[in-house]
């Protein structure tokens, strides 16, 4: 049997890195990417390797057409055919009301958010509509639904577009074997409150979640990788909340 090869973008921290150790330790040879912190990258993927998984680290910025080919070009070269997409790398920008948000951060929210997962399932779907076969996994968020009124709407609609994306791209690729789902975490404990300046975000929030707390990134990565997994052969087009009741 040949080991799975994964693309998990964004794999070098928060639920990305989780994902990365827990596929590797499924069975699965990934190649990551990241954009500015090349040290966590090696750390995962010495974890990686720690699993049991080969491992490449791109620094590849998913918003970047010429960085997605070659993020995608290297892992077939490095570690073969690709079966496998998480489309995980995503950001916030600074908490508040929409008539206060500078444009560049919408720009970027939407660039990295929406346009990124375009361009990698483009490049996957290619890719896997040749060999007949693959799966996609993407990382949405619960705040698709909730909106996330006064902290950032716009990323709510970022990740709105995900779940659109999830249910299209299952029905168009679904004749081809390919599958496609979406993972939908609530508040996980990563780094990505602080970089959105607002690092208590997790543990002020944790009484407006019903299981009473916030996530950790391995609860995440343990639905992507049922998602990614033989397990799940019959589902595709599936959002799957992960949020603790939120
Ligand atoms: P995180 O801790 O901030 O990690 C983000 C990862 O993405 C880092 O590895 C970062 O690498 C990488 N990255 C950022 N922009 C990128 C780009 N343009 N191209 C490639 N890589 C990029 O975030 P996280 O909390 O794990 O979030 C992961 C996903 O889950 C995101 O899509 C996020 O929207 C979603 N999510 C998170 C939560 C939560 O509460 N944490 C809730 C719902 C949904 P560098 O640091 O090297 O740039």
């Amino acid at each position: 049997m040949t080991r799975p090869v994964t693309v998990v973008t964004g794999g070098s921290r928060g639920i990305g890195a989780a994902t990365c150790v827990r596929l590797a330790s499924d069975g699965h040879d990934l190649a990551l990417s990241y954009v500015r912190d090349d040290a966590a990258a090696e750390r995962t993927a010495t974890a990686v390797r720690g699993a049991g998984g080969r491992c490449v680290t791109v620094q590849a910025d998913t918003s970047d057409e010429s960085d997605v080919d070659r993020l995608f070009d290297t892992a077939a070269r490095e570690l073969g055919a690709v079966t496998g997409l998480v489309n995980n790398a995503g950001v916030t920008s600074p908490h508040g009301r929409l008539a206060d948000a500078d444009t560049a951060d919408l720009r970027r929210v939407v660039e990295v958010n929406v346009l990124g997962v375009l361009l990698c399932s483009r490049r996957a779907a290619r890719m896997m509509t040749r060999r007949k076969s693959g799966v996609i996994v993407n990382v949405s968020s619960a705040a698709a639904t909730l909106g996330s009124p006064g902290e950032y709407v716009h990323y709510a609609a970022s990740k709105a577009a995900v779940d659109a994306l999830t249910v299209g791209l299952a029905k168009e690729l679904g004749p081809d074997g390919i599958r496609v789902n979406a993972v939908s975490p609530g508040i996980v404990e990563t780094e990505i409150h602080a970089a959105m300046g607002d690092p208590g975000r997790p543990s002020r929030l944790a009484p407006t979640v019903p299981l009473g707390r916030p996530g950790r990134a391995e609860e995440i990565a343990a639905a992507i990788s049922w998602l990614m997994s033989p397990e799940s052969s019959y589902t595709t087009g599936a959002v799957l909340r992960v949020s603790g009741g939120r």
